[in-house]
């Protein structure tokens, strides 16, 4: 479907030339230039002319285009002011998309999106992955559905099952279910990176796994064992929360976890379940 479109393709090259432009590697500028792999992202979605989509890091438009083809509204953001003339040129004839030169991780985004109800599409400047999923996530209204080009490896570390869980798997898998939709070669980008990357598609939960008011502790948790996590859990979890080495024990022998175990290998079930009983040994009785 994607390729029948036809949105007009920009001359990405071309344009910085004539505005006397370079990508800026501090702000992570790669700009996808291949329309297969713009046609992809822009179809990963599933975006429909009722849904209203984010688009972070617009650059030049070349996907904002792709994407006002197919949803109802788009809201690009791009941090760059340098890029916005040329972002509002190139995007001038559509008059469903709407510009914010801003930093994405500075903007609540219920304040652009009263309605709370979007998705998110975008090939982000992958500085900022951990921090943008944090943002997005922990933010009062979360899309249904986020699909991000980011680095390849990056996207693997998310979409592990059970075994092997980082930090940044949990705090995604919490609350939706991450796949990996394709890999992109770098010489879809112009310019060519030193990494491959790849579509990661997430399709949130209608609430995370872990009640939002356990959030808090199933973060603080999980960070207290991986920041030392080739230790074994009950020392890392004593150490990082400043709990007796005797009471870690108790409560990870209460919900069947080997205090010998160490971070990574806990599924998804496992830390939901102790930090539940973490969350009621610590909240106040009444
Ligand atoms: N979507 C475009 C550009 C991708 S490059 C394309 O695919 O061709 C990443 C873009 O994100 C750059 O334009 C960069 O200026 C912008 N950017 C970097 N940091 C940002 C931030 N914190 N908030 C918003 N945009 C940012």
């Amino acid at each position: 479907m994607g390729d029948s479109l036809n949105s007009p393709e920009i001359d990405v090259q071309g344009l910085l030339k004539r505005y006397g432009l370079r990508p800026d590697k501090s702000l992570g500028q790669n700009f996808l230039i291949d329309p297969h792999y713009l046609a992809r992202v822009a179809d990963a979605g599933n975006i429909t002319n009722v849904d209203v989509v984010l688009e972070i890091g617009a650059g030049l438009g070349n996907l904002t285009l792709q994407l006002a083809e197919r949803a109802k509204e788009v809201i690009a953001v791009e941090i760059d002011p340098q890029l916005i003339p040329i972002l509002r040129r190139v995007t001038s004839s559509k008059k469903n998309i709407k510009i914010l030169q801003d930093d994405i991780l500075k903007i609540n985004l219920e304040d652009f999106i009263p309605s709370g109800e979007f998705q998110v599409v975008a090939n982000i400047p992958y500085y900022i992955t951990s921090n943008l999923m944090r943002h997005i996530t922990s933010g009062e209204s979360r899309p249904q559905r986020m699909v991000l080009t980011i680095q390849k490896e990056v996207a693997e570390r998310i979409t592990v099952q059970s075994g092997k869980l980082s930090l940044l798997a949990l705090s995604v898998q919490v609350y939706g279910n991450p796949s990996l939709v394709s890999k992109v070669p770098a010489g879809a980008f112009y310019p060519v990176p030193k990494v491959d990357s790849a579509i990661l598609r997430v399709d949130f939960f209608p609430s995370p796994l872990v009640p939002e008011d356990q959030l808090d502790s199933f973060f603080k948790l999980a960070k207290a064992s991986f920041s030392q996590k080739r230790k074994k859990l009950r020392n890392s979890v004593s150490a990082g929360l400043n709990v007796e080495k005797e009471v870690v024990e108790g409560l990870l022998a209460e919900v069947d976890i080997d205090f010998n175990r160490r971070a990574e290998t806990l599924s998804l079930g496992e830390w939901i379940k102790l930090t539940d009983r973490f969350f009621r040994s610590n909240s106040p009785k009444n």
